[in-house]
């Protein structure tokens, strides 16, 4: 098979009956989700975390600056159905500032995304068929907030307990009592009953109480 030009005459038809549809501006943050999979769109792009409200609480508010590299594509699946499916990918990947919870310092946690969702036509199908599929399922919109979902998603994606692999500083100290550390280094309660008991003497005996007496009647005295 080789390449043949076309005659002209009929590139003209072509391009007057099928206009080259010039590629759709697609919004991230107001995305009609079917024309982006009937286009197969692709939006990527890069966000500080300052931009996303509930990461940056999670990160106590550090870490503002530190950027979201994201991306999305739409697809049809089985476009020759009479209800082609209608598919968003979204990816994304961002290193958060959370909290260790060992030793309450900052942890670089890396969390990424990676997932397909399919779009159905309201909130009611994907509620109904949601329990029978193991797909994540979205209502259709023509104003999509796909940073909404990015933020869902990478919230999802957090750990639990985020805590470092080994802590930069020694574990703190538990915070004790001034009295308890100045009482510290007497010898343990048994320690003393077994030199007691080992020097033969009666731990219960000796009435100190003559001995105060005694020092108060001085003083007065
Ligand atoms: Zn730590």
């Amino acid at each position: 098979m080789s390449f043949t030009a076309r005659p002209s005459g009929l590139d003209r038809i072509d391009s007057l009956t099928l206009p080259a549809m010039p590629s759709k501006e697609f919004s991230a943050q107001r995305l009609d989700v079917q024309a982006f999979a009937e286009e197969g769109g692709r939006l990527s792009g890069q966000r500080p975390l300052s931009a996303f409200e509930r990461i940056v609480a999670e990160a106590e508010g550090r870490g503002g600056e530190r950027l979201v590299t994201w991306q999305a594509s739409g697809e049809l699946r089985n476009p020759r159905h009479v209800h082609p499916e209608v598919w968003v990918t979204l990816q994304a990947e961002a290193v958060l500032p959370l909290t260790c919870q060992r030793c309450l310092a900052p942890v670089d946690v890396l969390v990424s995304v990676d997932r397909a969702f399919r779009f159905v036509a309201d909130e009611a199908q994907a509620a109904a068929q949601d329990d029978a599929s193991e797909e994540d399922l979205l209502a259709l919109s023509r104003s999509f907030d796909l940073f909404e979902l990015l933020e869902d998603e990478v919230l999802m994606d957090l750990p639990l307990v985020p805590r470092h692999e080994t802590c930069p500083e020694p574990l703190p100290v538990p915070a004790t009592d001034p009295v308890e550390e100045v009482e510290s280094p007497r010898p343990h309660p048994f320690a003393v009953l077994q030199g007691l008991k080992s020097a033969g003497a009666d731990p219960g005996g000796k009435a100190g109480g003559k001995s105060d007496k005694g020092r108060q009647g001085g003083s007065k005295g």
